[in-house]
């Protein structure tokens, strides 16, 4: 069961990133990938397309979303998988999460006109293809677009990182409020890619303890940000603390991807994959 070819975790149109749903789902099904979720950043819209797409292509999916969180004065992410996307809790939980991206959208662009650069309100929107998910990819293609810096990961460096031009210090749900949320709706939750976080070892045990205590389930094992001794690392965690495993790509876009949808190393035999809980 582990050698499923499962990508669970990539982004659309729906948030930010650059395939729409339906085209994200015809990839991941070209690419031999057989169980997939689209997990779009605080937004359920993508998946009613995609679930379409997936059938039409012959992929078994499952709904699900990938949730912004603060914990201990850090950003991290919580991915849902098999939610209910009609959950009212979970709906109502994202809508607000929506709502503060579009204050801060305006509070990134103010920092940015300061700092000489305008229009940045308008141009992040022009990138939007869901005006309702607004997010920091979308200043960084309008920086590029503009000529302010070479590619995103350039413009994350000088302008939207910690204590950079437009950064914005921000609150989003708290741990155990997304995790509920995603339990709420009959689903299960991720620690997403948490080799991302520069988290010393008891920090990164804390945060293991305080998201299993309120009911997180899986740790992302293998993901593009991971190298192969981070996936090993993980998995040792996932066996140490009772949790199982996840695999997702965190595809975004076609030009710029560490691993292409499906095509990511399998997860280490000594692990429990997380889609055995999917019937
Ligand atoms: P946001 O949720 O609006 O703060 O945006 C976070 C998103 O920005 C992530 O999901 C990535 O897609 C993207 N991102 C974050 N850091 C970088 C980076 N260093 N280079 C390129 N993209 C990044
Ligand atoms: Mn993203
Ligand atoms: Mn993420
Ligand atoms: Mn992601």
């Amino acid at each position: 069961m582990g050698q499923l070819n499962s990508d669970l975790h990539c982004h659309s149109t729906e948030s930010d990133g650059t395939l729409s749903p339906a085209e994200v789902a015809r990839r991941a099904a070209s690419n031999g990938v057989s169980l997939w979720t689209l997990t779009d950043h605080d937004t359920l819209k993508g998946l009613p397309e995609a679930r379409e797409a997936a059938a039409a292509s012959g992929l078994r999916f499952v709904h699900g979303v990938e949730i912004s969180v603060t914990w201990n004065f850090q950003t991290l992410h919580i991915v849902g998988l098999n939610i209910d996307p009609a959950n009212l809790v979970l709906l109502a939980g994202l809508a607000k999460i929506r709502a503060s991206r579009q204050e801060r959208a305006q509070k990134i662009a103010d920092q940015l006109t300061e700092a000489g650069i305008s229009g940045s309100l308008d141009g992040a929107y022009a990138f939007a293809q869901n005006a309702d998910l607004i997010g920091r990819t979308h200043f960084a293609r309008f920086l590029v677009a503009r000529g302010f810096a070479r590619n995103e990961s350039d413009v994350f460096r000088r302008y939207l990182s910690p204590g950079r031009t437009g950064d914005v210090p921000h609150q989003w749900a708290q741990l155990a409020e997304a995790v509920a949320w995603i339990r709420a709706s009959g689903g299960v939750a991720v620690l997403a890619h948490p080799g991302r976080l520069k988290l010393a070892r008891a920090q990164l045990v804390r945060l293991i303890g305080d998201f299993k205590a309120c009911g997180g389930a899986a740790i992302e094992v293998v993901t593009a940000s991971h190298s192969q001794d981070q996936a090993a690392d993980f998995a040792l965690l996932c066996c140490s603390h009772g949790l199982l495993a996840s695999r997702g790509s965190d595809f975004h876009n076609p030009d710029d991807a560490r691993y292409d949808l499906g095509k990511l190393p399998q997860l280490p035999s000594s692990v429990t994959p997380v889609w055995s809980l999917f019937a």
